[in-house]
């Protein structure tokens, strides 16, 4: 089953234009979709899980007219919103089975081996009689994965899952995501580009309510191979730098800024080539925006 998105564009009334044509095609597996804050990442999001409507433009999932068909499209759909509120004095497996039977699972027997094969599948099983109100920012997210998978789904869209998590945690959710079937559409919606790089074999960035890039990850490094060069300048000699070239990102190393350089040969000998990375071509594709580069734990520091 394949998602279609073509034209797809969005004014809010209050002006602000959050999708731009977008057009996307996207197969089973793990699908990465990159961009910075406000890029437009959660907007498309919703459009695709129902809950908005674009001005222009059509979604197909196969056969089914995703904006005409919604109630076909919400019993294949497993949504995990970027805010997962959950009922903090509720036990995940009751609220788990609740949503269950919200799901038109009635069969007892049935509903409890589902129940219990996502909290085992989720790693929440030793914890399913605590309150969520207790649980840590992971696993409220990974229990947002149980409920997301509660319906079977054909179509999983996660929305920034792993913003607040700590590495450990991030790590757990990502092995989680990978596991998910492949033959299930999966969208991941994320401003971190290690998650795509670790788990996606399609991508693509947005910028501006704009599709930037699509394609394999791996083969969009390769169309950079060679051309970045780096260099350890000083903090009052960034702006020279970036007058001059055509700067991609800038990183603190030991409180001195290192730069990344996009060029197809050396700048000067004052330059370092070095391996292009993911970062590389993200950083390429939104250049002007303001970038931080790090990990994303770093990022807000
Ligand atoms: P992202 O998920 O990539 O951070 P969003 O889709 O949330 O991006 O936002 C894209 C743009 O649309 C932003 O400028 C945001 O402020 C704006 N926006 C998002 N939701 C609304 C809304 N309901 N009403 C008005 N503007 C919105």
């Amino acid at each position: 089953m394949n998602l279609e998105i073509n034209n797809l564009s969005k004014t809010y009334s209050n002006g602000v234009q959050a999708l731009r044509d977008i057009n996307l095609s996207i197969g089973t597996g793990m699908f990465g979709l990159l961009g910075p804050n406000g890029a437009g990442k959660s907007s498309l999001m919703r459009t695709i899980a129902t809950l908005q409507e674009p001005d222009t433009g059509s979604i197909k999932l196969g056969d089914i007219d995703v904006l005409v068909q919604k109630d076909e499209v919400r019993k294949i759909l497993g949504y995990l919103p970027q805010e997962f509120g959950v009922y903090p004095k509720v036990s995940a497996e009751v609220l788990l089975n609740h949503l269950a039977v919200l799901k038109g699972i009635s069969n007892n027997k049935e509903r409890r081996e589902l129940v219990g094969a996502l909290l085992h599948k989720t790693n929440l099983h030793a914890s399913r009689k605590k309150n969520l109100g207790g649980y840590s920012g992971g696993m409220k997210q990974r229990f947002g994965i149980a409920q997301a998978l509660l319906a079977n789904p054909k179509l999983i869209i996660v929305d920034e899952p792993t913003a607040g998590l700590d590495p450990a945690e991030r790590n757990r959710f990502l092995n989680l995501l990978s596991e998910l079937g492949e033959n299930t559409v999966v969208i991941l919606s994320t401003h971190i580009v290690d998650d795509v790089k670790e788990l996606c074999t399609n991508m693509a960035i947005i910028n501006q309510g704009e599709v930037v890039l699509q394609g394999n990850p791996q083969e969009q490094i390769d169309t950079i191979q060679g051309k970045v060069w780096k260099k350890s300048i000083e903090k009052d000699e960034l702006q020279v730098y970036k007058n001059k070239y055509r700067v991609i990102s800038e990183r603190l190393l030991a409180g001195k800024p290192e730069i990344h350089v996009l060029a197809d040969s050396n700048p000067d000998s004052s330059f370092e080539g070095v391996e292009a990375d993911l970062e590389d071509v993200y950083f390429s594709h939104i250049i002007g925006d303001d970038i931080v580069v790090g990990s994303p734990e770093l990022e807000n520091a």
